[in-house]
């Protein structure tokens, strides 16, 4: 029998964010950590500078007795001391918790309580809505409050400057960490049952930034400048601050000034050439620069959409009316997130470019996927042969933290993502639909994703929810819950008239529903499931049925 051959390369050189951190200060010491921190007032700081408190930080936090392994949640927006945290935390060998500032109380008290976070660091904006919920948390033995606001009730709350100014300067002496040791740890929004505990390692967050620096996904380099919309609370904001860290690229923080009119101003002012958040955003920013065309957002020439499925019709109007380019990436809190990518190759922008650019996207490196059908055989990657996408790779989680009630989410080493999908000859995945969405009809499946996708490209319509609605006969039929622009009066025959034959004939919705707005989840998705619960009593507004 012959012996294996050890390779001779150095591969225990370890896999963690302290190198992320070292190439604050030693590659890319000039980038720059800019915060929106009020209306047209921005803070600005060198990594260099950011790399000097980051060392500060750790020792208060080694002086706060903070014990590797031991988990520290943060309450906050995206800025740069939250940006420090994502340093600090993790390079003490301790876990950085990032809490879900929009969660429900119970859920936010649940995930606290489930992960026993030991401190708490809070923005001062968000005191109020996190100091009434201090009294439930069982294992919280501290607070910090990160500005100058008011700490209000939260009991023995310190202060971050003081902290960093009384820590002192010189560099910290970092204990070591295993690549495989946990780093952050972020809890799904729960939309069924308790949230769920996502622990990433440093492994994990060390390969999926490296990926967001591939050409064919993110394609973040040196020379972007990165707005990090999407919040920091989730999923770790798609990997943009670590990614633009190891890149040296500059960071662009929004703070709580999230409407369009800031961050549209923000845009201009900074210039971004990078930006992540999810299509609503996207979508009111559009909205904003149609209403004002003497903004100028053209720096965005590769924006990033994800979280839920991108309107090919926002892409097309940004792209053609303001120069501004998205991209599409899929991916969950599970796979860190980001798990496809679209950037198909550079051609004609005719149909067959814009199908492509449609969809998820190709799997970055590292990451493999497959489909199954109910029975769990695997279904062919022909375009349009749809199953569930089960997914595996190195930052995608293998299980769920103190969970094992979990274990049917996944598969012999598969993540399954509860979503649905077809896959073409080349790769590009495209979601049909959530499992807990699709539309049922007469046996067959009905995409809500796909008669979304086709309603939001009429012009009247602003944003459009496909629900199934339970029906005798065919069981499930499609009911479009439709958001109108201002002032139109568009009805359910001309909407039906502009899907016909954009979809198949029995797909045609026999009902609509005219509402004043789409509700959202925490991280501003379309929230299907209470327009389920409002369908089910009865409380749906501008019902319209068609004959
Ligand atoms: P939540 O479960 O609270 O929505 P996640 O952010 O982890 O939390 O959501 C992941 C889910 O979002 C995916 O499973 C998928 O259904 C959906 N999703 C993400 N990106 C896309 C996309 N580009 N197109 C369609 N769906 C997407």
């Amino acid at each position: 029998m012959t012996q294996m051959l050890q390779g001779l390369m150095q591969d225990d050189f370890p896999l963690n964010l302290h190198h992320i951190r070292r190439a604050l200060r030693t590659k890319s010491p000039d980038a720059r950590v800019v915060t929106h921190v009020e209306p047209g007032t921005v803070t600005s700081a060198t990594f260099a500078e950011v790399h000097e408190r980051v060392d500060r930080l750790a020792r208060v936090l080694k002086r706060l007795g903070v014990e590797p392994g031991e988990r520290v949640g943060t309450f906050a927006w995206n800025n740069q001391r939250h940006f420090e945290l994502y340093f600090a935390i993790p390079c003490l060998g301790a876990v950085l918790h990032t809490l879900n500032i929009r969660l429900f109380e119970e859920q936010l008290t649940y995930i606290v309580n489930h992960a026993e976070d030991k401190l708490i660091f809070v923005d001062d904006s968000l005191v109020p809505i996190l100091e009434k919920l201090a009294p439930s948390f069982q294992t919280v033995k501290q607070y910090v409050v990160m500005g100058d606001g008011d700490a209000g009730s939260l009991p023995g709350a310190l202060r971050y400057e003081e902290l960093l100014e009384e820590a002192g300067a010189g560099e910290f002496d970092y204990p070591e960490v295993d690549e495989r040791q946990a780093a952050a740890l972020c809890y799904t929004s729960g939309t069924t049952g308790n949230p769920k505990g996502v622990l990433y390692s440093h492994r994990s967050i060390s390969l999926h930034s490296t990926a967001t620096l591939v050409k064919d996904g993110l394609g973040l380099g040196r020379a972007d400048r990165v707005l990090a919309i999407v919040p920091m609370f989730h999923a770790n904001a798609w990997g943009l601050p670590h990614g633009a860290a190891l890149a040296g690229a500059d960071l662009i923080l929004p703070d709580r000034h999230l409407g369009a009119e800031p961050l549209a101003s923000l845009i201009s002012a900074e210039r971004p050439t990078l930006m992540g958040c999810v299509p609503t955003i996207f979508a009111d920013l559009l909205r904003h620069a149609e209403a004002n065309p003497e903004l100028d957002l053209s720096s965005l020439s590769n924006a990033t959409c994800g979280g839920s499925a991108v309107p090919r019709q926002l892409m097309k109007d940004f792209e053609e009316r303001h120069k501004v380019r998205i991209f599409q990436a899929w991916g969950m809190t599970e796979t860190s997130p980001v798990a496809t990518f679209s950037r198909p190759a550079e051609g004609e922008h005719d149909d067959a470019y814009w199908d492509q650019r449609a969809k998820q996207g190709r799997p970055l490196p590292w990451v493999e996927l497959r489909l199954t059908d109910d029975a769990g055989a695997e279904v062919p990657w022909d375009g349009s042969s749809t199953g569930e996408i089960e997914v595996r790779g190195p930052w995608i989680a293998a299980g769920y933290y103190r969970d094992e009630s979990s274990d049917e989410n996944f598969d012999a080493g598969w993540l399954r993502t509860g979503d649905i999908a077809a896959v073409d000859e080349h790769g590009f995945v495209q979601i049909t639909d959530r499992a807990k969405d699709v539309i049922k009809s007469g046996g067959e499946w009905i995409s809500s994703v796909e008669l979304e996708n086709e309603l939001m490209s009429h012009p009247d319509v602003v944003e459009a929810a496909v629900i199934a609605k339970p029906d005798e006969r065919w069981s499930e039929r499609p009911l479009c819950c439709v958001v109108l622009r201002e002032e139109c009066e568009t009805g359910a025959q001309e909407l039906t008239e502009h899907l016909r034959g954009r979809v198949a004939k029995w797909w045609l919705p026999d009902e609509f529903a005219f509402v004043a707005e789409i509700p959202k989840t925490s991280v501003g998705k379309f929230d299907k499931k209470v327009l389920r619960a409002r369908l089910a009593e009865d409380e749906l507004e501008g019902r319209v049925q068609l004959s």
